[in-house]
């Protein structure tokens, strides 16, 4: 019998009145565990708890909150081995992978828990004589955190140990894909010291609890990572509460190979970009533009390396691309792969299921050609391990493929011109830019986030989390 995880609620673990089987998506036969499912009023519950704990939590003495949230980082850094198998193992992606992304969901908390104590204000003239001004921030109340599958340690981490840092209370409902993780990291989280209610953990269904979360006029600001559907949901149940929000969603990033790139460099980072994690990533490098002069050199180079890459089990350490994350996501691929054949652009390997020694949700990394902007899979995200090429006859005609698209997560460029790449950064509609580096992998201390519909609301991680889980108060006094 399978181990079960329950929900933390109002500081208590409480048993789910249903349980929700995970399954390593490496390997079908291997249960992970059993994972609560919350009820409504499970939510009920823990809303209740978190605008008390919110009371409590904003008052917290600085250290005691720096020293909660070291404490948190610490243990994930010093645990990453072990909590990184199990992600991978629950997520799919090679260990590596999931090792190094929980020990970067520690250093989201090692970084602010130092934000603690940069709790700036400012103080400023009036133009009143005697009258004195100083604006500071403050917490936003109970913030509901919803996170994806993909980056089940990282992105939530990028979310609640802000969202703690400035004082608020949390409530966190993780993907359903990824439980495990998920409790692995609320219990490191409930022995920080933190008040009762000040973090909860609601596993549940993304329809109904995340639903209920995100249209309840209990929470203060909501910070979803998603899709771009749920995340217009959510901004539309939002919108009926006026609830602040921030969204980070889906994307189409692009990679731009000039005429003079280090064609070495751009192919590693072409390979890193499109199918690590097995391309199940908001900064995938899903279209790759190349230009007429080096374009079929590089994608012989390119095809070759990605027909040789080693597909497996998630823990095995041979293993260079994981499985997809679950039968869905399979199946929702292959469907893509055949539209892809039926269409005038050219597969020149991969996209095809795979029965390996586990029964896992296998499939080759796919290279597309001759593709062209307007075909709908470089026009959708597909998170998958599929990456189109585009042949391109200049740099003007790249950079206007590369902003043709409704999303704007990043956009990499590889050329030798520091004209062309500091043009670029500064027109790629994009938050993001990389230049000779792969669209994906960014630091944990700036501002991360998209344009047009990859983004809404206040950017993510780095100092610019204050703006989203904090209020300006402005204070006016006069001395006497
Ligand atoms: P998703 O289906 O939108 O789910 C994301 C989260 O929302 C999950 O916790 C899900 O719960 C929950 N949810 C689903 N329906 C909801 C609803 N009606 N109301 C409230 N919550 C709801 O996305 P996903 O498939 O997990 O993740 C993949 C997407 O995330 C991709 O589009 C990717 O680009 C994007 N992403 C973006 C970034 C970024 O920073 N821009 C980073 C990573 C991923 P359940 O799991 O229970 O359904």
């Amino acid at each position: 019998m399978a181990n079960s995880f329950d929900n933390f609620i109002a500081g208590e673990w409480i048993n789910g009145e249903s349980y929700l089987e995970n399954r390593s998506p490496s390997d079908t036969s291997d249960l992970i565990g059993l994972y609560a499912q919350a009820s409504r009023k499970h939510l009920e519950t823990a809303l209740q708890a978190a605008r008390e704990a919110a009371k409590l939590t904003r008052d917290i003495p600085l250290e005691t909150r720096q020293n909660a949230l070291a404490q948190i980082g610490r243990e994930l850094v010093s645990r990453a081995g072990e909590l990184g198998t199990l992600l991978s193992r629950e997520e799919g992606k090679p260990l590596a992978e999931g090792q190094a992304e929980v020990k970067r969901a520690g250093q989201f908390f090692d970084y602010y828990a130092a934000e603690v104590l940069r709790q700036e204000g400012i103080a400023i003239d009036s133009v009143r004589p005697g009258v004195e001004i100083e604006a500071r921030h403050e917490p936003m109340g109970v913030v509901a955190v919803i996170s994806p599958w993909n980056f089940p340690a990282a992105t939530a981490s990028w979310k609640i140990a802000p969202a703690l840092a400035f004082g608020n209370a949390v409530i966190w409902k993780p993907a359903s894909q990824t439980p495990a993780t998920a409790h692995a990291l609320a219990e490191i989280i409930s022995r920080a010291g933190l008040p009762a209610g000040a973090f909860q953990l609601l596993m549940g269904s993304g329809g109904e609890i995340g639903d209920a979360l995100a249209s309840h006029a209990g929470v203060n600001a909501i910070s979803f990572t998603g899709s771009v559907a749920t995340g217009r949901r959510i901004a539309a149940a939002a919108a009926q509460n006026l609830t602040r929000i921030q969204l980070e969603l889906g994307s189409k990033n692009a990679v731009l190979v000039a005429d003079d790139a280090d064609l070495s460099l751009a192919l590693e980072a072409c390979l890193a970009g499109a199918y690590s994690g097995s391309g199940q990533k908001c900064t995938a490098s899903s279209r790759i533009l190349v230009d007429r002069a080096v374009h079929d050199e590089f994608v012989a180079r390119l095809a070759e390396r990605v027909a040789a890459l080693r597909v497996g089990h998630a823990l095995d350490k041979e293993t260079q691309v994981g499985p997809v994350v679950s039968a869905g996501q399979l199946a929702a691929n292959l469907a893509w792969m055949e539209k892809i054949r039926a269409s005038d652009a050219k597969v020149l390997c991969g996209g095809d299921a795979l029965k390996l020694k586990h029964d896992g949700h296998y499939m080759s990394p796919a290279l597309v050609a001759e593709s062209r902007n307007d075909m709908d899979f470089n026009r959708e995200e597909l998170f998958a391990p599929i990456a189109a090429v585009q042949k391109t006859d200049s740099y003007e005609e790249g950079i206007a493929v590369v902003n043709d698209t409704d999303t704007g997560l990043v956009a990499a460029i590889f050329t030798a011109s520091l004209a062309r790449a500091r043009h670029f950064q500064r027109h790629a509609e994009t938050g993001c830019v990389s230049v000779n580096l792969p669209t994906a992998g960014t630091d944990y201390h700036v501002p991360f986030g998209g344009r047009k519909n990859s983004s809404l609301g206040a950017r993510e991680q780095g100092r610019a989390a204050v703006q989203f889980y904090t209020q300006t108060k402005t204070t006016y006094s006069r001395a006497g």
